[in-house]
């Protein structure tokens, strides 16, 4: 591209063309139609030599690239948790990558660190998290998790392992059977092995049982094991099943053991109050994660990380060459406070989402979703071939085809894989499972920026239909 005046000529043919797409984006297969290996050969397996034209590679973006996207901004994307954007972090998206800065320092750019101190501390207020906590935006979940982890271990070892590492690892991490896999990655990486989490078994809703945490605790502590973590889920992935934070909280302050909460998704909600009002023992927590890139409208990645002490995690990671060395007056550096050292501008994004939905108009939207979820269920609950496998929690409904008396666990449990591959071969909608108690288990999370009830409607009308064609003669 030769000059400005070009830029200006094709960013507003873009924005049509976003404009477009979004009004339109219903109509698209939510779930990519095409097979694996579909892209890659229609795309050149040598880089061009030369410069290409905006307009031909603009040209192979519609043709060969959008087929192979799924639909994530689809207000029928009802699978795994939505990863949500919305007007404003859009436009705040263009604005960051038109400045293309990189934020590890507060001197490379002392916006972004210091809205980030102001966004983190509104979204500390928005979740009613106690005031001692202080946020860091990372990318993800499991990042923020990985910190906490490292920063637990830290704890536990007095700051020894940093510099000497892992000698005779007596460290254990617990957390529930239906913990979402990036504690034991984060277990993983940060050396102290799969081995050493303890998962503790859950009750029939999916919640991890405190008397078999205290258990598991008081009988690692008599072989001399030094518990490092407690991680609550507040919101699995599977059910979104709430675990006991308050008597998890109460048993690691006991002991003395880090107590993470990961909120990745449901820690959106705690910004109604008559969510928040239901949990307690977030002061017992050091760390709490959740990500606005889920549930709160922000283009991903954007994960808020809130610790206790944040002097304690600076410790952890800072690690400042002369090559950073600079005289800020005493300025806060992000990239002390993590893994990576250079750091998107991520908090723009976030600034222009709360500002433009407003405290309010946020709740509004969840509780809407929430609503939808909660008429979803119902229509479930009434369908004479359907059940729920647990009660709706927030916006998420588990639920699956429930076959007949006869019928063995096995063939219905194939029944319901089939099931969602044909609702999702249709285009119309994309749900996603889990597995509950050897139980196949139709996931279906109402949290899409836009979806209404028309979406809903057509959900329940596609999931009935495509039952009904699959279903054996004898049911
Ligand atoms: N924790 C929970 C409860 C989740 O549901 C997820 C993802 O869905 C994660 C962590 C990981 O999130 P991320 O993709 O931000 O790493």
């Amino acid at each position: 591209m030769s000059s400005h005046k070009d830029f200006k000529k094709y960013a507003s043919q873009f924005t049509d063309w976003i404009g477009a797409y979004l009004s339109d984006v219903e109509k698209f297969p939510v779930r990519s139609m095409v097979k694996n290996g579909d892209i890659k050969k229609q795309i050149h397996h040598n880089p061009p030599a030369g410069p290409e034209q905006i307009d031909d590679i603009f040209e192979d973006f519609k043709k060969i690239i959008f087929p192979g996207v799924t639909h994530w901004q689809s207000p029928k994307f009802f699978a795994y948790f939505p990863s949500n954007s919305s007007d404003p972090s859009l436009l705040a998206e263009f604005l960051t990558a038109a400045l293309g800065i990189q934020g590890m320092k507060w001197i490379t750019s002392p916006a972004a660190t210091e809205l980030e101190e102001v966004v983190t501390e509104w979204m500390r207020q928005m979740t009613g998290i106690p005031e001692a906590f202080s946020g860091v935006i990372q990318d993800t979940a499991s990042v923020s998790t990985l910190c906490a982890i490292i920063a637990a271990r830290e704890k536990a070892t007095g700051f020894r392992s940093n510099s000497k590492g892992l000698e005779n690892n007596i460290l254990r991490v617990y957390c529930s059977e239906e913990a979402h896999s990036s504690v034991e990655k984060a277990v993983r990486i940060a050396g102290l092995g799969s081995g050493n989490l303890v998962k503790i078994p859950v009750d029939e809703l999916g919640r991890l049982l405190p008397e078999k945490l205290t258990e598991a605790v008081e009988n690692d502590l008599k072989k001399g094991y030094k518990p490092a973590c407690i991680v609550a889920a507040l919101g699995t992935t599977g059910l979104c099943a709430i675990d006991p934070v308050k008597s998890m909280g109460q048993l690691a302050k006991k002991h003395d053991i880090w107590f993470h909460i990961d909120a990745a998704f449901a820690g959106t909600a705690l910004i109604i109050p008559e969510f928040r009002n239901t949990i307690g023992g977030l002061e017992f927590a050091d760390s709490i994660v959740l990500n606005p890139h889920k549930w709160m409208f922000t283009n991903f990645d954007c994960s808020l990380l809130f610790v206790k002490d944040k002097n304690h995690l600076q410790k952890t990671f800072s690690l400042v060459p002369e090559y950073l060395n600079t005289n800020d007056q005493g300025a806060n550096d992000y990239s002390n406070w993590g893994i990576q050292l250079g750091r998107r501008f991520r908090s723009l994004k976030l600034w222009f989402v709360i500002r433009n939905f407003g405290v309010k108009g946020i709740q509004d939207r969840i509780r809407k979703h929430i609503d939808l979820a909660a008429f979803f269920a119902d229509e479930i609950s009434k369908h004479s071939d359907f059940e729920l496998i647990v009660p709706r929690t927030l916006s998420l409904v588990c639920f699956r085809w429930k076959g007949n008396k006869e019928m063995p666990l096995t063939m219905l449990n194939s029944f319901n894989a089939e099931l969602l591959e044909k609702i999702n071969s249709t285009g119309r909608i994309y749900l996603s499972h889990t597995v509950f108690r050897d139980k196949y288990t139709l996931r279906f999370v109402c949290a899409q920026t836009n979806t209404e009830k028309k979406h809903v409607l057509e959900a329940l009308d596609v999931i009935f239909d495509c039952a009904g064609k699959l279903k054996p003669r004898e049911c």
